[in-house]
């Protein structure tokens, strides 16, 4: 693959002022800020705004580990071709470091035409790529910025591309910000979260509480969900959805996980023996063989039996490494360690997991409970899952029920178990046992001594 055609006399001029990228021919960083001063000088007479665009590719470091260095050079080539390809005249292309691409895009005055053409950009760029022997596929995110709104000077445009860029790259691959003032802000308060998030699960400041689950049918408790609590001195209050997803992105989630149960274990072993914990797997653990083991290094030296631990987990999560998660699941249940599939209802091809994966329960999602007051169409899928999970043999677990109401017509349905607020509301470990103390009724199974609560505090 050659260099991008340029104009001669161009072509010429970059070469000669040093501002070209000699893989791929066409301007570097250099290149960049002169085209940009130039432009933003006219621009002064002629006040019309234009965009700066960073191009990112994604996953390209495994391709070079994997094909060798002259396969990911041949790339970068084509890439620069397609990026050249695709843009008018007016355009400048530059490569900056290894797989990052820059353009100065004269003609896009506002954020609609700027969004349009990063869709662009990125559909450009996800079509295969020809390695002569394969093809192989990549994606990239953008970050754009409208001068003169983003930034006056080139750092300042340059430094808010980045910040739509990272929140691009943040948000998975393949995806397209054009920076505003709501963005910027959104990444600081994401940066702010980050720095005392590391500090707090470094300084074991995030807690575990406890959410009851009970049997519909006499609302006799039969076990507690675990959920994160994080109060920051600072922030306050800050949401497992927000703070959990941050963990994974950096890659803290394992030391996160493991702290929160053995914290959870700690407390389920003073509960009654009957009552199971509940407790939430990130996805990223399910693509860690040794997830497994971890698990139940930390039930044996809290001393919780693995048959009392039910693991919840999302469809997104076993989709994202099918083969892996299986096995993981595989190991966890063959150690009497109990599967739960959590949200229900909201992922992706819900029944074809059922099949694939083996659960033994089923947590309706909370967007169904919640609508069942108000939408009929709600309560049939809700009956055609709960009669789904019988003939499949598994649990059922309604979510986020809020009123007797809700209970009542979920018990009528069929449904076996329920959590929500009008259960219980997340509470910390000690008043869980004082909840317990109030609630907790002991079953007793025929032929099997069962020993109240009483005997299971001081
Ligand atoms: P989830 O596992 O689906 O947990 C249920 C969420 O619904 C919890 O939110 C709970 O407080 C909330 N909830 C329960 N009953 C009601 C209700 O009646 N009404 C309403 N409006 N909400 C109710 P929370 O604690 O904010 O957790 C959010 C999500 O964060 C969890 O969803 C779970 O996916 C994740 N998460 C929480 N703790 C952990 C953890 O320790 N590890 C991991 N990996 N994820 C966690
Ligand atoms: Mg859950
Ligand atoms: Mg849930």
């Amino acid at each position: 693959m050659g260099v991008p055609d340029f104009p001669a006399s161009e072509a010429d001029a970059i070469k000669s002022s040093g501002f070209v990228d000699s893989l791929t021919g066409l301007g570097n960083r250099h290149r960049l800020r002169e085209k940009f001063q130039k432009l933003a000088e006219e621009r002064a007479e002629d006040p019309a705004p234009f965009t700066v665009a960073l191009v990112n590719l994604d996953g390209f470091k495994p391709i070079n580990d994997l094909f060798g260095q002259a396969a990911g050079d041949e790339i970068l080539c084509q890439v620069a071709h397609r990026l050249k390809a695709c843009m008018t005249g007016h355009a400048t292309v530059t490569r900056h470091d290894g797989d990052e691409f820059a353009l100065i895009l004269p003609m896009i005055f506002e954020s609609v035409s700027a969004e349009r053409i990063g869709h662009l950009i990125k559909d450009v760029l996800s079509a295969p790529y020809d390695l002569g022997d394969r093809h192989v596929r990549l994606s990239a995110s953008l970050g754009l910025a409208i001068h003169p709104f983003a930034g006056a000077d080139f750092t300042g445009l340059l430094k808010s591309a980045e910040t739509a860029l990272y929140r691009s790259k943040r948000r998975g691959r393949g995806q397209v910000t054009v920076y505003s003032t709501e963005i910027a802000q959104e990444m600081r308060r994401s940066t702010q979260i980050e720095q005392a998030l590391r500090n707090a699960i470094i300084n074991d400041m995030v807690d575990v509480h406890f959410q009851p689950i009970v049997s519909l049918e006499d609302e006799r408790v039969l076990g507690f969900e675990a959920l994160a609590r994080w109060i920051d001195p600072d922030m306050g209050f800050v949401s497992p959805a927000i703070f959990v997803p941050l963990a994974e992105e950096q890659g803290f989630i394992d030391m996160l996980s493991d702290t929160l149960l053995r914290k959870a274990a700690e407390a389920a072993v003073t509960w009654p023996r009957d009552l199971f914990l509940s407790f939430n797997l990130s996805s990223a653990q399910l693509t860690d063989m040794a997830t497994s083991s971890r698990i139940l290094s930390i039930l044996a030296n809290a001393g919780l039996p693995p048959s009392r631990l039910d693991l919840e987990i999302t469809e997104t999560a076993v989709i994202r490494s099918a083969d892996m998660a299986g096995q993981i699941i595989a190991d966890l249940r063959q150690a009497g360690v109990r599967i739960s599939l959590d949200d229900f209802g909201t992922g992706q091809s819900s029944l074809g997991r059922l099949r694939e994966f083996t659960f033994d329960k089923v947590k309706i999602d909370r967007a169904f409970v919640s609508a069942l007051s108000t939408d009929k169409t709600t309560e049939h899928i809700i009956k055609a899952i709960i009669t789904m999970c019988d003939s499949l043999n598994l649990d059922v677990v309604a979510e986020g029920i809020e009123n007797a109401e809700e209970a009542e017509r979920l018990a009528a349905m069929g449904c076996g178990m329920g959590q929500g607020y009008y259960f219980g509301k997340p509470i910390d470990a000690m008043a869980t046992l004082r909840y317990l103390k109030r609630n907790y009724r002991e079953t007793v199974y025929p032929g099997t001594s069962t020993r109240g609560f009483s005997s299971f505090i001081n």
